[in-house]
């Protein structure tokens, strides 16, 4: 609880709720289980504190669990830090470099994106974390990404805990069932025999928090290395795919251009104290973000312009031949669309019958020549559904 007090401001409160979301709960359970396994097996069975190694160890133990709980806490109740509600440029003509978010009702600021789930448009923008149940961005990259750090560490730790543990046990028991002679490898150094005999169900909890941390250990150390390595280049993970997206669109039309990434500043321990500084705090305030020599101000935002164009004039056309309310799994569209609507958390747009609109990516269905598209009078529901769910960051709604 003092944890979750010296991260939580008053003001912060009703931040609470975010907690309440499968992936907080199931990344606070595996938390949970693995760190009160490895204590108990510590204490009870591999390294009991009456030695100052033991004791040692237990506190290391705790050290983990309160250093990924304080950063997990402080990434999810901190937050991303959103662009303010009505921001524009101070000089009124560089709007026409940036993009204008609609639902916030303001400019977008360089590095920002505006975030379905969070509903804001969000600075500095990674991606939205189920996990966190919130997104990563500007404020909490750090934190964030020390989570990613401590919490495999911490899970190799236990996962060590737990192998020795039950190999201890389990080599006494062998021992003592097929032979009548008992090794144990380190009787000298502490009693072999505990007070609580380490039975089947201890092992089984063991086992399962072994198979936990492990997994946690692979998963979460490969996101650490991904975030790493975005990090150490001054990027996020969005802008690693719209300079992506850059090379390939100079490419196609064969511009010429070489579009250089601008916030990259040049060295990795430059580029590192950017997002992890002393004070906890990030670099600036979030909205201006230096540029590297010979890249403009909103090199980032005219390239972001420039790709948005590129998409409309690629987008085909879909009219609507029926009406859809948006529906998670839509009850009266027929079994196939019922049985087989996407897997996502997306937010999905409602349709009505002859709405038109432009999709741009996703589906073999995209590839369609428009005209045909538009000559048939649509698409059958299904696939308009389909279109609707995956296509909605890139979907303009038009009504005729
Ligand atoms: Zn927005
Ligand atoms: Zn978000």
């Amino acid at each position: 609880m003092g944890v979750l007090c010296s991260v939580i401001r008053f003001e912060n409160l009703h931040e609470l709720k975010r907690l309440c979301h499968w992936g907080p709960i199931i990344a606070l359970s595996v938390i949970a289980i693995c760190s009160t396994m490895a204590m108990i097996d510590t204490v009870l069975w591999y390294w009991p504190l009456d030695t100052t190694g033991g004791s040692v160890n237990f506190i290391m133990l705790i050290n983990w669990t309160v250093m990924i709980l304080y950063n997990y806490f402080n990434a999810m109740f901190v937050g991303p830090g959103y662009v303010p509600m009505g921001w524009k440029p101070e000089t009124s003509q560089d709007c026409m470099y940036l993009q204008y978010c609609k639902v916030c009702q303001s400019y977008k600021t360089p590095r920002s994106h505006h975030c379905r789930k969070c509903n804001r448009c969000v600075m500095k923008m990674d991606h939205h974390c189920p996990w966190i149940n919130n997104c990563c961005g500007y404020q909490n990259h750090a934190s964030f990404t020390l989570f990613l750090l401590l919490a495999p560490l911490g899970c190799i730790h236990a996962s060590f805990i737990f192998v020795m543990t039950m190999y201890t046990q389990l080599y006494n028991r062998i021992s003592f069932g097929w032979s009548s002679v008992r090794i144990d490898m380190s009787a000298a150094k502490r009693d072999p025999s505990p007070i609580i005999p380490f039975g089947l169900s201890a092992f089984a909890a063991s086992l399962f928090a072994l198979g936990l941390a492990l997994g946690t250990t692979i998963a979460v150390g490969m996101l650490f290395i991904i975030q790493m390595k975005v990090i150490l280049r001054n990027k996020t993970s969005i802008e690693s795919w719209i300079e992506e997206k850059a090379k390939d669109r100079n490419q196609y039309y064969r511009t010429g251009e070489i579009f250089i990434f601008p916030y990259d500043m040049g060295s990795k321990w430059k580029n590192f104290k950017q997002v992890f500084t002393w004070s906890g705090f990030p670099e600036g305030d979030g909205l201006d973000w230096p540029v590297r020599e010979g890249c403009h101000r909103y090199s980032l935002t005219v390239e972001q312009l420039k790709q948005k164009a590129d998409k409309r004039v690629r987008s085909v056309r879909y009219r609507a031949i029926a009406d859809y309310s948006g529906a998670c799994c839509p009850l009266t569209k027929g079994l196939k669309t019922f049985f087989t609507t996407p897997c996502t958390e997306e937010p999905r747009i409602a349709l009505r019958k002859g709405d038109v609109i432009l999709a741009t990516r996703g589906l073999k269905l995209v590839s369609t020549h428009p005209l045909e598209c538009l000559k048939a009078g649509g698409v059958n529901l299904w696939a308009l559904i389909h279109l609707s769910l995956f296509q909605i960051l890139d979907v303009w709604r038009q009504t005729l």
